[in-house]
């Protein structure tokens, strides 16, 4: 039986793994991703370096070209956030995931970042996905708040053809009617998606949620329930964050996220001992 999605399909138990820096999604580890919305400057980027690391996670997120949904509202550092980061990721030992935000981003994103960020709204952008397939960089590829899962493996698809294996799908929350989350976190497509594609799938409970108090049981249950990773924002100081502050995490959260991720997988990992054992 083939799906619409020739390249994306599962067809066997086997989902590819793609290596990011140290991480390795999809090999049965729970990659987890932390930084804040936005990079603001050079001090602000490497205290969130720092605490990723100090977790023991292995890439720091951070954008610098941000999508906005009001133009009056802090648009990111631009070209200028890209060498902050990536010095940040190199002096903490950890790998860097960027948001190309525009065709034009591509290359000077590529040139700094471990893995490129297609995010919700550009998620059927095609020149934008050829693009970043292009430069062969691992794609972190987000699903539109409306997009269908079909739709999303179709939007992967177009960076496999461009002979770009490396693709990691993200579900971020989708748009619903109730006004107490940001999004709907649909963590039951997200593991409907693991049945369709072999490729790695993470959740951000970060903008699925729009609220810190939901980022740990969150990531806990993705961890729980067999998802590749998890990319939260998390901000040194989440009160004087320019960008997504009421969703922001402070490092020590992070690590205690971290932290209670290992706990699940190892209870989860006992367990299979005792059935197998
Ligand atoms: C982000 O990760 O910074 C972001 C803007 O997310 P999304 O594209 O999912 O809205
Ligand atoms: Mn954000």
């Amino acid at each position: 039986m083939f799906a619409p999605y020739r390249l994306a399909q599962r067809r066997s138990q086997e989902t590819s793994v793609v290596r990011v820096g140290q991480a390795r999604f999809g090999d049965g580890s729970f990659v987890l991703v932390g930084g804040p919305c936005a990079i603001e400057g050079a001090a602000q980027i490497d205290a969130a370096a720092r605490a990723v690391a100090a977790a023991g996670a292995p890439l720091l997120r951070g954008g610098a070209y941000k999508p906005r949904t009001s133009p009056y509202d802090f648009q990111g550092l631009g070209d200028d956030g890209l060498p902050l980061i990536a010095d940040a990721g190199a002096a903490h030992g950890i790998g860097i995931v960027v948001e190309a935000l525009a065709e034009s981003h591509v290359q000077l994103v590529a040139a700094y970042a471990d893995m490129i960020q297609i995010g919700a709204r550009n998620m059927q952008n095609v020149p934008l996905l050829r693009a970043a397939a292009r430069t062969g960089r691992p794609v972190l590829l987000k699903r539109g708040p409306a997009a269908t899962l079909d739709e999303l493996l179709l939007a992967a698809e177009y960076v496999l053809v461009e002979g770009n294996a490396n693709v990691v799908l993200c579900e971020r929350g989708i748009r619903g009617f109730d006004t107490h989350t940001r999004n709907v976190a649909d963590l039951g497509g997200a593991l409907r998606l693991k049945e369709l594609t072999h490729l790695p799938v993470i959740l951000d409970p970060s903008h699925a949620t729009g609220r810190p108090t939901l980022i740990e049981p969150l990531t806990l249950a993705a961890a729980a329930a067999g998802l590749d990773g998890a990319i939260v924002e998390m901000h040194p100081e989440p009160q004087h964050a320019r960008c997504d502050a009421a969703q922001a995490i402070d490092p020590a959260t992070f690590a205690r996220i971290a932290s209670r991720v290992r706990l699940v997988r190892t209870a989860l990992a006992q367990d299979d001992l005792a059935v197998t054992g």
